[in-house]
């Protein structure tokens, strides 16, 4: 490629964005990054960073039915809709509830299991090159239980994990207790996952990255895309609020923010801005030695840069509407029900709200875009998009280049949402 020709576009400085951006820079390729942001600051910034290649489960699977009208009830429960946007979800939903069959979840665990393989080199090697590498912990994540019966409820999708090579270990009480002395010796059991890692601070991440991505030539752009000059099936340039950027390639990254764009490059997608907290508390001396996940709870705990975070929850309310600090204040309590030691310890507690890109099948859209060959759409990667961000910026960079992707593209197909696709 001549270094007159015009960059590669990239649509969105998530965490998605950056690890395209920074790929496809690896390869020699003029990249201008856009967002009227600040790089990280969407879903990517308040998660608590893992780095999961155990989450190769989707949302939808079969029985999940029967568990929501529970969840609802409960007001610290994991899921809530707010019913002024149960219009509005309700194709989604509708969707979401189909795909709980067992053939569809099988194409939903092998695409994940791709996706999220490899996120722990990914991220080493591009921390590495943006002088960030202390913030990816290679320490594994703890799952605990206080039940050995709710542990065994998970034995068959543990041994799902196993077939695929996802090694794991079976933790008694004592065990647990030495390896997370924090935790609240109610829990009696457990799994650790070695492969598993963790980034402290997503956002600081993102910060490093375009540091990266500057110093080696890319420009970033604090711009909106608003649309596309399309030209015989290709995208000539990108319409921004600032003025059109001429593309040799546009990849759209813009997560739960991408469908209006998606449609004008020719693919109408199921996408839902799943909206999810954290209350992370920042001035306690509880610090765990690796992120732990309490599946009775549904919270993630992870120890960051700047405190203890908690996160999780699912709530589907359309992405203006206020956030339900409730949401994040329950997190708080259930988190606080993990680590006696909270109980006197931290009183200053941060909140915040991030609009996942959810899908109805759980997998992210990516793939080239019907209306425009030199456009690739990558974004829905709903609960794992940190974990799978190193392996789909691959898979944009060896569609832009005409190669073999590095893993099978059809699970993830754009136009699997249009009628017949
Ligand atoms: C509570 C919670 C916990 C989570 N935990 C984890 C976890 O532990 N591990 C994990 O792997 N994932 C986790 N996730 C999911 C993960 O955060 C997301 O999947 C991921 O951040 C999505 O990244 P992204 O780059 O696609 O989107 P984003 O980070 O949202 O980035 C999209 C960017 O596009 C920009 N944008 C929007 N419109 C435009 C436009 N018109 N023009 C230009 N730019 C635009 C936005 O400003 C934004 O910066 C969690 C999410 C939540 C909410």
């Amino acid at each position: 490629m001549s270094q007159s020709s015009p960059p590669i576009v990239v649509i969105g400085a998530g965490l998605v964005g950056l690890c395209t951006a920074l790929t496809l820079q690896t390869r020699g390729r003029q990249v201008h990054l856009i967002d009227p942001g600040q790089p990280g600051s969407g879903a990517s910034q308040g998660n608590p960073g893992g780095l999961s290649v155990t989450s190769i489960f989707p949302m939808a699977v079969p029985g999940i039915h029967k568990k929501v009208p529970g969840w609802l009830l409960d007001p610290l429960g994991p899921l809530a809709i707010r019913w002024s946007h149960l219009p509005a979800l309700a194709p989604w939903m509708i969707r979401f509830l189909q795909a709980a069959n067992p053939e569809q979840v099988a194409r939903g665990v092998a695409g994940l299991f791709a996706l999220t393989g490899g996120a722990v080199e990914g991220y080493t090697a591009l921390a590495a090159r943006a002088q960030a590498s202390a913030l990816i912990r290679a320490d594994g994540h703890l799952m605990v239980y206080r039940s050995a019966a709710v542990m065994a409820q998970e034995d068959g999708a543990w041994k799902k994990r196993a077939a695929l090579g996802i090694a794991f270990d079976t933790l008694d009480a004592d065990t647990l207790r030495q390896m997370e002395p924090e935790l609240d010796p109610a829990f009696v059991c457990g799994r650790y996952v070695p492969g598993n890692a963790h980034c402290t601070d997503p956002l600081r991440l993102a910060g490093h990255f375009v540091q990266a991505l500057q110093r080696d030539g890319g420009i970033v752009s604090r711009v909106a895309a608003t649309g596309f000059d399309l030209v015989d099936g290709q995208v000539r340039g990108v319409r921004t609020d600032a003025g059109v950027i001429a593309a040799s390639h546009v990849v759209l990254c813009a997560g739960a923010h991408s469908a209006p764009l998606a449609r004008q490059l020719g693919n109408r997608v199921a996408l839902e801005p799943e909206r999810g907290y954290h209350a992370q508390i920042t001035d306690c001396d509880v610090v765990l030695q690796r992120p732990v996940f309490s599946t009775e709870a549904k919270v993630f705990a992870a120890s960051m840069v700047d405190g203890l975070r908690f996160a999780g929850t699912a709530e589907f309310a359309g992405a203006n509407a206020a956030p339900d600090w409730r949401r994040a204040d329950g997190l708080l309590s259930l988190g606080k029900s993990l680590f006696p030691r909270l109980a006197q310890n931290g009183q200053t507690v941060s909140r915040w709200m991030g609009l996942r890109p959810s899908t109805p099948d759980g997998l992210p859209v990516l793939g080239r875009a019907a209306a425009a060959s030199n456009a690739i759409l990558a974004f829905g990667h709903g609960h794992i998009g940190v974990t799978s961000a190193p392996m789909t910026a691959r898979v944009v960079d060896a569609l832009i280049h005409d190669e073999t992707a590095p893993v099978p593209l059809l699970p993830y197909r754009p136009e699997r949402f249009s009628r017949g696709g």
